[in-house]
């Protein structure tokens, strides 16, 4: 992931949405020509798959490779969770 360049000011903002205990705040920064990140420690490979997951759902994409998911289910009228590919292969499966 390329660092995001901040401000002293956006810095700050980190650091307090690091005390409410925000996650927000997680990813790669750049300032000053120093690198900065804000990572989990020590977080367990579901929470961060969890984290990947929620982001791509919301985002339209297919959670298992994050392609563009143009189709909607038409019986809920929302984004199918997994691209063309993923629907496929995974319906077959079943
Ligand atoms: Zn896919």
């Amino acid at each position: 992931m390329e660092p995001k360049k901040v401000t002293l000011k956006k810095l700050h903002e980190v650091i307090e949405a690091l005390q409410e205990g925000s996650e927000e705040p997680i990813g790669n920064y750049f300032y000053k020509g120093f690198r900065i990140q804000i990572s989990k420690y020590r977080s367990s490979g579901t929470e961060r798959y969890m984290r990947l997951y929620r982001k791509r759902r919301e985002n339209g994409y297919c959670v298992r490779c994050g392609a563009k998911v143009t189709k909607k289910n038409p019986k809920t009228g929302k984004l199918y969770r997994l691209c063309e590919f993923h629907r496929e292969i995974t319906d077959r499966k079943s």
